[in-house]
C-alpha cells in the first residue's frame, strides 16, 4: 500500500510540487519501505522521535555496508542506500531542543516565534550552519498563540539581514480543521496572498523565497490550486497514525 501510494502520488502532482512524506508515530519500517518506492524527503514533528529515526537509519546503512563487504558485494551501493533522506521538521519546536533537530534537517518548516527564530539563528552561528526555514503564518480559526501576522512575516524578511545563519525559503501554513471547503479555501488562499506578498516585497530574497508549503492528506488538491510547492503527506500514505 505504501509503495502504491508513493508512485501514484509521484505521477499524479504536478512536477512543481514536492511531495513530503509525513513519518510521524510511523514505524521505521515505513520509511525505508517508502523510500524503496522512491519518497527521498521525509518529515517529522517531534525531536526525539527524529533523533530516533535517523539514529536507525544510520545503523541499518552501516550494517548494511558491512554485510556486504563480507559477501564481496557492490559496497559503493550499499553506501548509497538511505544516504540520500532528506529530513523536514514540521512540529512545534522548543528552543532547548535544537541540538535534537537542527543536525540532521535541511529544512525547519515550522518557525513559528520570534523568539524561536533567533534561537535557530544563534545556533547557526554557534554550529557554522545556514538553517533552511519556512516560516509559517497563523491563518486558521483556532485559538492559538502560535504563528505570525502577515505583518510580522513582512517585519522578519525586512529584517532578513540580521539572520545571517537563516535562509529564508518561504511559508508553511495549515488551514482551519474543518469540513467546510469554502474556509479551507479562503485560509489558503490567505497563505498564498502572504506567500506572494512575501515575494514582490522583497525582491532580493525571492530567489531564495520558493515554497508555499501547504496542503495534507485531505486537502492537498485544493492546495495545489492554490500554488503550493510542497505538499506534507501522512495519513495517506502511511495509514492512520498509531
Ligand atoms: C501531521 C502533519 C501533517 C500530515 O497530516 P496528514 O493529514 O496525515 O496528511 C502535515 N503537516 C503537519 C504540520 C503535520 O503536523
Amino acid at each position: 500500500m505504501i509503495c502504491e501510494t508513493i508512485q501514484r502520488l509521484h505521477t499524479e502532482l504536478p512536477p512543481t510540487v514536492k511531495l513530503v512524506a509525513v513519518s510521524k508515530f510511523h514505524p521505521f519500517e515505513s520509511i525505508v519501505e517508502a523510500y524503496g518506492a522512491g519518497q527521498r524527503i521525509f518529515a517529522e514533528s517531534r525531536p526525539q522521535e527524529l533523533m530516533a529515526k535517523v539514529r536507525r537509519l544510520e545503523e541499518m546503512r552501516a550494517s548494511r555496508v558491512a554485510e556486504t563487504r563480507l559477501a564481496g558485494g557492490d559496497v559503493e551501493d550499499a553506501e548509497a542506500w538511505l544516504s540520500d533522506v532528506e529530513w523536514h521538521f514540521i512540529g512545534h519546536l522548543q528552543t532547548n531542543k535544537l541540538k535534537m533537530v537542527l543536525p540532521y534537517v535541511s529544512l525547519v518548516q515550522s518557525v513559528d516565534s520570534l523568539r524561536l527564530l533567533q534561537a535557530i539563528n544563534a545556533w547557526g552561528e554557534h554550529n557554522a550552519k545556514v538553517i533552511s526555514v519556512l516560516l509559517e503564518p497563523h491563518v486558521a480559526a483556532e485559538e492559538t498563540k502560535q504563528g505570525f501576522s502577515p505583518e510580522e512575516i513582512l517585519a522578519i524578511l525586512a529584517d532578513a539581514s540580521s539572520y545571517e545563519y537563516i535562509c529564508f525559503k518561504g511559508i508553511m501554513g495549515m488551514a482551519t480543521f474543518t469540513e467546510d471547503e469554502s474556509v479551507i479555501n479562503s485560509d489558503f488562499a490567505a497563505l498564498a496572498d502572504i506567500f506572494a506578498r512575501c515575494r514582490s516585497s522583497f525582491p532580493s530574497l525571492a530567489p531564495d523565497l520558493t515554497e508555499l508549503s501547504i496542503g495534507m492528506s485531505d486537502d492537498y488538491p485544493l492546495a495545489i490550486s492554490h500554488g503550493s510547492t510542497m505538499v506534507r503527506i501522512g495519513s495517506m500514505i502511511f495509514g492512520a497514525r498509531q
